[in-house]
């Protein structure tokens, strides 16, 4: 990572952390993929049971396969032939591990789902949640977070599963209402009443999408 940006991520995640701690939530900076693994592993001691919704940038830091291959209950939906069991799993997991579509500058956390079980598992359910997000996703507001969820995100990953919406081929929001729309719910995290239960870690490289 180039000296300046690291310079300037490392101010803009302090600024971020200090919202998310406003706002209940706990905030991390790692200044490259390797200490975002040992952060997260940090927070998750042997044992636990850990699931996940789809996060790219879990898999980037090594997490999953640290966990896989560590001594900890980690539970695979896509292994797993009963998704719907998994998915019910989740709601009583120890740890729950995602990215975030999107955050505001104020430690506002922005996503977007179509299944859903990103969102309710965020919004309520296991004891911890933890987001791995790289600083890319950072946004001046609530606005420019959505805006980037629905014109970066959703198109990137409506391509990625081969879905038939308007953003998988013109590359941006066309505000569907396609049967294989992923933007069935918004979910706006602007402040958690439990305090502990969701930790942010802001890596200082470009995860995700
Ligand atoms: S509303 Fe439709 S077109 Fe817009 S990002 Fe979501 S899936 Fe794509």
């Amino acid at each position: 990572m180039n000296p300046n940006i690291t310079k300037r991520n490392e101010l803009l995640a302090q600024k971020v952390i200090k919202g998310l701690e406003s706002r209940g939530m706990t905030g991390y900076y790692a200044a490259d993929k390797e200490a975002a693994l040992k952060q997260a592993l940090a927070l998750i001691p042997e044992g636990s049971t850990v699931t996940m919704g789809g996060g790219m940038s879990v898999h980037e830091i090594g997490l999953v396969k640290a966990l896989v291959e560590g001594n900890y209950n980690f539970i695979d939906r896509d292994a797993v032939e009963d998704k719907r069991a998994a998915m019910l799993a989740a709601y009583d997991a120890d740890f729950y591990l995602m990215s975030a579509n999107a955050m505001t500058e104020d430690g506002i956390l922005v996503n977007i789902d179509g299944n859903s079980n990103r969102v309710s598992a965020l919004a309520q359910g296991p004891r911890k949640v933890i987001v791995i997000a790289g600083m890319n996703k950072v946004c001046d507001d609530v606005d420019g977070a959505m805006k980037r969820a629905r014109n970066v995100a959703a198109p990137i990953n409506a391509q990625r599963f081969g879905l038939n919406t308007p953003c998988a081929k013109t590359g941006s929001c066309m505000n569907c209402k396609s049967p294989d729309t992923i933007c069935c719910q918004f979910l706006i995290t602007r402040f958690s009443r439990h305090p502990g239960r969701i930790h942010v870690i802001l890596v200082n490289d470009n995860l995700g999408f």
